[in-house]
Parts: C-alpha cells; sequence; structure tokens
C-alpha cells in the first residue's frame, strides 16, 4: 500500500516504554528516514496547559486553550527533534513524569487529536518517516507502508523507563513508575477517541525478551521486507 505522497511511511505504534523511540530512532538512521516522535506534540500541549494552571482533563476548558498555542517541530544539525512552543524549545522540559501524565490526560481529549492531526500528516506528505505513537497505523496514517505494534510487559517496560529515568538524574522509585505505566496503559487503551491498539494490518512485535538489538533485527527485518 503506498501513502497519498510519494514518500514511505512507517507506523510505529504501541504503549509506553515499549522501546518505540528508541527504535523508530534506529530504524529512521538505518533507512536514512525522518524519525517523528509524535508523543513529543502531545507533551508539548501538555505543558502549555500545566503552565496555564487548567485541569488536564477539562475539555472545555483545554479547547479554550489551544488557539493560543502554536506546536511546531524542527530538527536541529544532529538530526535531533527539536519541540518548540510558541517560539520557545521546550525540548528539554517535556519528559517529567507530571508532563508524561498531563500528556495521556490532553491526549483523550478529542480537540486536542484533532488539532495536531495536520502536523502529524503534514511530516508524512513532505518526508520519508518513521513516525511513532499510539494511533498512527489507525488513524493519522492509515495508509502507512509498514505498521508495526511493539509491546513488552508493564513490569519490563518500568523497568526500561525506571532506568532511563535514574539516568537522566530523574528522582523516582521503580514502583512508582510501574503504577503510572500501567495507570497511562488503562488510559490510552479505554479512551474512546484512537484508543491504543493494533491495526488490523499490523505486525504485532513483543520486546519482552529481546535485548535493543535482539528488537532492533526483527524490525529491521519486517521494514526491509515491505520496503
Ligand atoms: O509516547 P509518549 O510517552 O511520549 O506519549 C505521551 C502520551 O501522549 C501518551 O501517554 C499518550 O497518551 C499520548 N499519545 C497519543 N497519541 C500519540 C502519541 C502519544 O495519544 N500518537
Amino acid at each position: 500500500m503506498e501513502t497519498k505522497s510519494e514518500h514511505i511511511a512507517i507506523a510505529i505504534d504501541g504503549p509506553s516504554g515499549a522501546g518505540k523511540s528508541t527504535l523508530a530512532r534506529m530504524a529512521a538512521r538505518h533507512f536514512g528516514y525522518i524519525y517523528v516522535d509524535t508523543g513529543a506534540l502531545y507533551r508539548t500541549v501538555a505543558l502549555f496547559v500545566l503552565r496555564s494552571g487548567a485541569d488536564t482533563k477539562d475539555a472545555a476548558a483545554v479547547s479554550a486553550l489551544l488557539p493560543g498555542i502554536h506546536v511546531e517541530m524542527r530538527y536541529d544539525g544532529a538530526g535531533v527533534q527539536r519541540m518548540l512552543l510558541n517560539g520557545e524549545d521546550v525540548t528539554d522540559l517535556i519528559r517529567t513524569p507530571e508532563v508524561s501524565m498531563a500528556a495521556s490526560d490532553v491526549s483523550a481529549l478529542p480537540p486536542v487529536r484533532a488539532f495536531l492531526l495536520d502536523t502529524q500528516r503534514d511530516m508524512a506528505e513532505r518526508y520519508d518517516v518513521v513516525m511513532d505513537g499510539r494511533d498512527i497505523g489507525t488513524v493519522v496514517l492509515p495508509e502507512a507502508r509498514v505498521k508495526i505494534f511493539l509491546t513488552a510487559s508493564a513490569r519490563e517496560r518500568a523497568r526500561r523507563r525506571f532506568r532511563e529515568l535514574r539516568e537522566r538524574g530523574v528522582e523516582t522509585d521503580f514502583e512508582t513508575v510501574l503504577q503510572e505505566i500501567e495507570l497511562r496503559d488503562r488510559n490510552d487503551s479505554s479512551r474512546e477517541i484512537a484508543p491504543l491498539r493494533p491495526a488490523p494490518d499490523a505486525v504485532i512485535c513483543d520486546t519482552t525478551e529481546h535485548d535493543l538489538d535482539g528488537s532492533f533485527e526483527l524490525i529491521r527485518e519486517m521494514i526491509e521486507a515491505k520496503r
């Protein structure tokens, strides 16, 4: 299947901590595509809502803020995606557990999803992309050439996320990380709009038993086979 544009799109969906961003970034580098981290868009909107003091679950309050939000994705010289919120580079501010939860909240609101849809599709129109998220294969790019649903057990995902947070110097403990992962899973899977689920034509890839290199090998082969 082709995307509407001439470009190739690889969609990688799955729950948080499954390794999507790391593997998507590796795949993008390997195949020479642009890596688009769509979670960063929701995180950027969430940061704005938190700063404004509004309730991140309040659809009316969050909707009222959207006209004041301009979200932009840029790529620096090293190919790293930078997020601009009304011109301010917030890339390093959107990875906290607080913003994660707020992103999960605002992403359940239909106006927020509609607000970010064009930005995502626009990237796939302009470039060959590896795009990761929750609804890329189902909603954003239903005609993506390759669709991968990446998953792993909640405990394994929490272990990975805990390690990553610690390496970044974020103070937390394992049980808290596990609870947050389970809560976000429930939020993301049970919401009415764009719930987290594999597209019917997605290949399911469970990385619980695989290390990073092993997981990348699986993905690389899937992409290679369909490219
Ligand atoms: O992938 P990441 O953990 O950065 O995403 C943050 C939150 O944004 C997720 O918990 C999810 O609720 C939401 N999200 C989404 N759709 C996407 C990407 C992220 O709903 N395509």
